[in-house]
C-alpha cells in the first residue's frame, strides 16, 4: 500500500481546515479548455489556503507554518468552499472539454462531493482519534529536502506553536470513538514522539540557526511532544463505555465506495466477482498442485480435500526464504533482476532519472504495513521516492518466521513488482509526468491499487522467472489476498462478518499465515473501502484491456497498452475507458 495517496487519509487532513478568507474562485472569461485550466489552478490555490497539511504533503510549501485547529468553525469555512467550487465547476459544459480536462472536472466533482459527505455524513473526527494525528506532516518537513534546513526547521516550529490548541480541540470533538481506531491512535502518537524529542533536535544541531534561537525552539518542542503524549494518555484514560462500532455499515460503505473507489460497479457485484474469481484460482492452483506433488511429495498419497492439498504443497515452498537482517537486502538486489526483465520483454519504457531508495519504515508510519511505498508530491516532483522496508528487529522468533514464510522467496519478488517495477514506483513516476496536477492531487487509489496487482500477473504472463509453475502457484496465493480483501472488506462492513469467518477465509481459502492473518483482521477494523481497491482496480484494468484489445485488432500491442494506460495519470479507470474506447484514440493532452 501507499501512504501519500490513501484517500481517507485526505479526507482525514481535509477535516481540519479552514481559517484564512477563502478568495472568490471561478471561472474566468470564457467556458473552454483554456480557461479551464487557469480555473484548475485557482480552485488547488483556495484549496491549499483551507488545507496546509494536505498542501504540504503534495509539495505546496507555502502554508508549511500553519496548523488549523480542527473545530466547527474550519469545517464549515471548508464547506462553504466546495458550495462554492460546485458551483462554479457547473458553469463549465463538461462534453466540450477535452479528454484530460472531461476527466479533471469528474475528479474534482467527486472531491468536492466527498468533502460535503465527509463532514456531514461520515464525521470521522467524532470517532477515529486517529485521524488527529499530526506527527506525518511534521516529520515530512524534516526528513524531505525541499527546501534548505534553517527554512524548514523554522517552519516546524511556527507549526508547532498550535499543537496543544489542536488536541485540546480534539479532546472536545472525540465522542464514543471506535475502540480499535483509539487504540491505533495511541501506538502512532506514541510511536511518532521521537520526531519532536530526537530528531528535531538532531537536525537543530546540523543548521546555522543561532543558539538562543534554537533553546526557544527546544522549548517549544519539548510542549509539543508534552501535548502529544498527553494526548495519547488522555485516549488511554478515556472513558468509553458506548464505543461506535469498527463496522461502517451498509450504508455509509455504499457512499463511501462511490466517492473513494469511483467504480461503475456497485460494491455487491464487486464482492459477487471477488467470490467468482476466487473460485476460479482454487481451480487453477488444484491443477499446478497436483503437477508439482511427485517433485516435492514423491509417492506420498495428496490429501482428498484439494485446498489442504494446494496448502502443503505452498507450505513446502514458503520455507525458502530470506533471513531476518537480510529481508532488506535481498529487496534490494531484487529490483535490478525486475528491471532487467521489463527492458528485456519490453513491456513498457522505464525512467532511469529518477531512482528508487530503498529504507527502513520511518517510526511514524509504524503499524499499518510492512512495505509501502512514498512518491514525491506533484509539486515536488524531483523528490525521492521511497521503498518503505518495517524492521524485524526485536520480533520473537516465531513471530518472525511466520512473517517470512509469508513473504518468502517467491512471494518477496512479488512484493516488490507491486511496490515498485512494474508496480506503484512506475505507475507513480508516469503520473506526476501528466501535466494535470489534479490528477497527482486527487489520486485514484483504485486505479493506483489495480495497475499494482495487474503489473504482477503481467510479468508472469511474459515469462517472468522462466515460466516456472512454482512461481505461477505462488502468485495465485499472493493474488488471492487482493481478492480476499475485497471479499473481507464487503464482508466485515456489510455483512457482519465473525473474526472466526474472517481468519477462516484468510487461512484455509488464502492459505495465509497466522501473522499476516492476524494483520489483516486489524488492517478491516481501522480501516473500511480501502481494501476493496485492489481487487476493484485490477477487474478494471483487465476489463478495460480486453475492451481495448478488440477496438485495436491486429495493431494492439501491451506496450502500447500499458503506456497509454499510464498517460493518463492517476485517473479513475472508468474515465480512462472511456477516452481510450473512444472512437478516435487520442492522446491525453494539456491540462
Ligand atoms: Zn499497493
Ligand atoms: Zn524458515
Amino acid at each position: 500500500m501507499i501512504k501519500k495517496y490513501i484517500s481517507t487519509a485526505i479526507i482525514t487532513i481535509l477535516l481540519f481546515v479552514g481559517c484564512k478568507k477563502d478568495s472568490a474562485v471561478g471561472p474566468q472569461g470564457g467556458k473552454d479548455d483554456g480557461s479551464f485550466i487557469a480555473y484548475e489552478s485557482n480552485f488547488l490555490n483556495g484549496l491549499w489556503k483551507l488545507s496546509p497539511d494536505w498542501a504540504t504533503s503534495e509539495g505546496f510549501h507555502k502554508y508549511d507554518s500553519l496548523l488549523l485547529i480542527p473545530n466547527d468553525q474550519s469545517r464549515d469555512k471548508l464547506l462553504t468552499y466546495a458550495k462554492v467550487q460546485l458551483d462554479s465547476l457547473s458553469r463549465f459544459e463538461v462534453t466540450t472539454l477535452n479528454d484530460a480536462n472531461k476527466i479533471d472536472y469528474h475528479m474534482m466533482e467527486n472531491e468536492l462531493e466527498s468533502i460535503e459527505w465527509s463532514i456531514q455524513q461520515l464525521k470521522a473526527y467524532q470517532w477515529d482519534p486517529s485521524s488527529y494525528n499530526v506527527t506525518g506532516t511534521f516529520a515530512y518537513i524534516l526528513n524531505e529536502h525541499y527546501a534548505p534546513l534553517a527554512k524548514r526547521l523554522r517552519n516546524f516550529y511556527e507549526k508547532m506553536a498550535n499543537v496543544p490548541a489542536y488536541y485540546k480541540e480534539a479532546e472536545k470533538q472525540i465522542k464514543d470513538p471506535v475502540s480499535d481506531l483509539t487504540e491505533l491512535a495511541i501506538d502512532q502518537h506514541l510511536g511518532g514522539l521521537s520526531v519532536f524529542e530526537k530528531d528535531f533536535e538532531d537536525s537543530l544541531k546540523k543548521s546555522t540557526i543561532p543558539q538562543p534561537e534554537q533553546k526557544q525552539m527546544l522549548d517549544r518542542a519539548k510542549t509539543t511532544a508534552d501535548a502529544v503524549q498527553a494526548f495519547a494518555e488522555w485516549l488511554k484514560n478515556l472513558k468509553n463505555d458506548h464505543p461506535r462500532s469498527f463496522r461502517l455499515g451498509k450504508d455509509l460503505y455504499a457512499d463511501k465506495f462511490k466517492y473513494d473507489i469511483q467504480s461503475e460497479s456497485s460494491p455487491q457485484q464487486i464482492y459477487n466477482a471477488a467470490v467468482e474469481r476466487k473460485k476460479d484460482i482454487h481451480h487453477a492452483m488444484a491443477t499446478i498442485s497436483k503437477k508439482l506433488w511427485p517433485k516435492y511429495f514423491g509417492t506420498k498419497p495428496m490429501p482428498s480435500d484439494s485446498l489442504d492439498m494446494i496448502a502443503m504443497v505452498i507450505d513446502t515452498l514458503s520455507a525458502k526464504h530470506a533471513e531476518p537482517d537480510k529481508f532488506q537486502s535481498t529487496i534490494e538486489n531484487t529490483l535490478p533482476k525486475l528491471t532487467a526483465f521489463v527492458k528485456a520483454k519490453d513491456l513498457l519504457t522505464l525512467d532511469p532519472s529518477k531512482p528508487l531508495v530503498v529504507r527502513k519504515e520511518p517510526g511514524y508510519m509504524a503499524g499499518v504495513a510492512g512495505a509501502s511505498m512514498s512518491s514525491p508530491g506533484p509539486y515536488d516532483k524531483d523528490g525521492n521516492s521511497y521503498f518503505n522496508v518495517g524492521s524485524l528487529n526485536g520480533w520473537p522468533p516465531e513471530k518472525a518466521e511466520s512473517y517470512l514464510r509469508e513473504y518468502n522467496d517467491y512471494t518477496l519478488q512479488i512484493l516488490c513488482m507491486h511496490e515498485a517495477i512494474p508496480g506503484h514506483y512506475v505507475q507513480l513516476v508516469d503520473a506526476n509526468k501528466a501535466p494535470s496536477l489534479i490528477k497527482s492531487v486527487f489520486g485514484n487509489t483504485t486505479m493506483i491499487e489495480g495497475w499494482a496487482v495487474y503489473s504482477e500477473e503481467m510479468m508472469l504472463d511474459a515469462g517472468y522467472d522462466n515460466d516456472e509453475p512454482e512461481m505461477r502457484l505462488m502468485w495465485y496465493k499472493w493474488h488471492l489476498r487482493s481478492v480476499c480483501n475485497a471479499i473481507l472488506d464487503y464482508g466485515v462492513h456489510c455483512q457482519n462478518m465473525s473474526k472466526q469467518d474472517a481468519l477462516k477465509l484468510l487461512m484455509h481459502e488464502a492459505f495465509q499465515q497466522q501473522a499476516e492473518a492476524d494483520g489483516k483482521w486489524k488492517r478491516v477494523r481501522e480501516t473500511s473501502v480501502q481494501l476493496d481497491s485492489y481487487f476493484t482496480g485490477y477487474k478494471e484494468i483487465i476489463d478495460l484491456r480486453e475492451a481495448y484489445k478488440k477496438k485495436m485488432g491486429d495493431k494492439y500491442k501491451l506496450k502500447d497498452f500499458n503506456e497509454k494506460f499510464l498517460s493518463y495519470g492517476s485517473a479513475p479507470v472508468m474515465y480512462i475507458k472511456e477516452a481510450m474506447l473512444a472512437k478516435e484514440v487520442v492522446a491525453p493532452s494539456g491540462s
